[in-house]
């Protein structure tokens, strides 16, 4: 886990005004990255880092003469329309250009630093963002307990948690494809269900449509075919985090998921966030990992260390907001559906990534670890609509506009923020990840 030095530094703030309001989710404290250009231009797009409601052009840093050394060779590689390379440079890479921008951007920078910098700055009022990485390879876990208990029951009323739940991290390979960056609306998907009473499956519009709360690892340094990564090495693996939205079909999931697992229902889309935390940011809200009272499974020795239990867990807030066509015709905000945290998550990011690599699977940079749906101990912090509704049958009332829901509706939007909070540290956030809902297309 990366030790605490002067970038989380509480007291430190930006020149950049905007970076030192309370609430504002890119402190100089927090720095992550993104791919972005002027919107409405044809500009390439290229790696940026957040700071306030302002994006340092990594491109124009790197051609600026600011820095040298390890960070200017970050720079050029975040310069690229993707940040793959920038995350194969490992940990210590995106640290220099870190402590190198948190020189440049503090309160007390020298004046011509102020200057060079100003001229690489774009307002993020301006940006539109790509995906943070070419996509190569996106797996999504299942590591929450209330989930897996809530859904399981749904399925398999006999058996809820199925018995290697609590022995390994399940995960399914995803669809690399079908990942969009937050904003990209996307098609109700059509596909084969069978609906409760039928004699026969239907094909259609999905009628039960969802969204899946969950957060996203970034692999940094690959590993080798063949090659294990131990899990006191997992983190030096992982650049960062952002937010994802694992849509899901419900009545496509559960009629065609036996016996090989998510098909259709889950690969039509998947929403990340822009904006890539790194690790570094996150090491103020490490928290121990979810504690396994005496009697249940014990993790297996590989995966099983000190580090990882006294602070293999990360402390997360997480909202989820609902806005309807109705929210956005009277100019009403999202109505906040569920709120928790990711420290509840049963595995941790570096159990995943160990346990994802322990057969000698090859992870490359930039691939998409999604952590599994974040439900909570209680059913208000449930991280699906399936769960929070009761499988449909006790429908949600919406903030604002009293509609209700016991599944997705044309036209809604789903919006995740998260954020970080711990006493001696600056608040730091992950902006949005949205999507919204539109008609099939017959
Ligand atoms: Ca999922």
């Amino acid at each position: 886990m990366t030790p605490l030095d002067h970038s989380h530094d509480p007291a430190a703030r930006s020149w950049v005004a905007s970076a030192n309001v309370p609430g504002c989710d890119f402190p100089i404290q927090n720095l992550p990255f993104a791919v972005f250009r002027q919107q409405g231009s044809d500009e390439p797009f290229r790696g940026g880092v957040a700071i306030g409601d302002q994006i340092v052009d990594l491109a124009r840093l790197a051609l600026s003469g600011s820095m040298d050394g390890l960070a200017q060779e970050a720079a050029l590689a975040g310069a690229q329309p993707q940040l793959n390379a920038l995350m194969a440079m490992g940990p210590q890479a995106a640290r220099a250009l870190r402590h190198a921008l948190f020189d440049l951007l503090k309160e007390t920078a020298d004046g011509a630093a102020v200057a060079r910098l100003r001229s690489c700055l774009t307002p993020q009022a301006a940006a539109q963002y790509a995906l943070p990485v070419q996509v190569r390879n996106y797996t999504d876990f299942y590591t929450s307990i209330p989930h897996a208990r809530n859904v399981g029951h749904m399925i398999r009323p006999d058996q809820p948690l199925s018995p290697n739940f609590q022995w390994l991290p399940i995960a399914y390979h995803g669809r690399a494809s079908s990942v969009v960056p937050s904003g990209t609306d996307f098609h109700r998907p059509l596909g084969q269900a069978f609906p409760a009473g039928a004699a026969a499956p239907v094909f259609g519009p999905c009628a039960r449509l969802d969204f899946e709360l969950e957060m996203v690892a970034y692999v940094g340094r690959g590993n080798a075919l063949g090659e294990r990564v131990p899990l006191a090495q997992a983190e030096e693996h992982i650049f960062g985090m952002g937010l994802l939205n694992d849509w899901s079909a419900r009545d496509h999931q559960f009629w065609e998921m036996a016996p090989l697992g998510p098909f259709l229902g889950k690969n039509f889309c998947t929403s990340v966030s822009p904006w890539v935390v790194t690790m570094d940011a996150l090491a103020p809200f490490r928290v121990p990992a979810v504690a396994r009272p005496a009697g249940e499974p014990q993790p297996l020795p590989y995966l099983a260390d000190e580090a990882n239990q006294r602070a293999g867990g990360i402390d997360v807030q997480l909202t989820v907001g609902l806005e309807s066509h109705l929210h956005r015709e009277r100019g009403l905000p999202a109505a906040e559906i569920t709120r928790t945290s990711f420290r509840h998550q049963y595995w941790t990011v570096a159990q995943m990534l160990t346990q994802h690599t322990v057969g000698g699977c090859n992870l490359q940079s930039g691939d998409l670890l999604g952590t599994g749906t974040i439900s909570g101990p209680t059913q208000a912090e449930a991280g699906a609509i399936v769960e929070l509704s009761l499988g449909g049958t006790r429908p949600l009332t919406l903030a604002g506009t009293g509609e209700e829901r016991r599944f997705l509706e044309d036209g809604d939007a789903v919006v995740l923020r998260g954020w970080c909070e711990a006493p001696g540290a600056a608040r730091i956030g992950f902006g949005e990840c949205r999507g919204t809902v539109l008609p099939a297309l017959g």
